[in-house]
């Protein structure tokens, strides 16, 4: 199980909700990420990161990131971070991938049954676990 390092608690006038807690903490990973993000594309391209224009990002299934909160999330980053408003963020989902080594080939898990085509089970996860940023954008001058 991966961790979200969010630590965080919400009180929303006075009022202390589970539900809302649970709410805002998966959102709090989620703005993590994007800071984490937009910081490492600072760090990249100095020179360029005014004009970011484009950001495009490939999350597998099981990465536990989920692009509707990662555009949430993009949002408000934009929020506090205003000169970024003229890009946007893109999320492509990746399926899982399981690598059967009798076959030597990889194969789409469908269902959450990780068995190759051959009737193998596998648990070789080669694909779906990952977030990465896959292509970055920028305004021409
Ligand atoms: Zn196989």
């Amino acid at each position: 199980m991966k961790k979200s390092g969010c630590n965080q608690h919400l009180f929303i006038d006075g009022y202390y909700s589970k539900k809302l807690v649970a709410l805002s903490l998966k959102c709090m990973h989620e703005i993590s990420l994007v800071r984490n993000i937009i910081r490492t594309l600072e760090e990249t391209f100095p020179e360029k990161i005014e004009k970011l224009s484009r950001i495009y990002l490939q999350v597998g299934i099981l990465s536990n990131v989920q692009p509707i909160l990662m555009q949430n999330a993009f949002e408000a980053v934009l929020l506090d971070e205003p000169r970024y408003n003229n890009s946007s963020l893109h999320v492509e989902v990746l399926p899982v991938l399981i690598y059967c080594d009798a076959c030597d080939k990889d194969t789409e898990v469908l269902n959450y049954t990780f068995v190759c085509t051959c009737g193998k089970p596998s648990k070789n996860i080669v694909q779906g676990l990952e977030m990465m940023i896959n292509k970055v954008e920028f305004e021409e001058q």
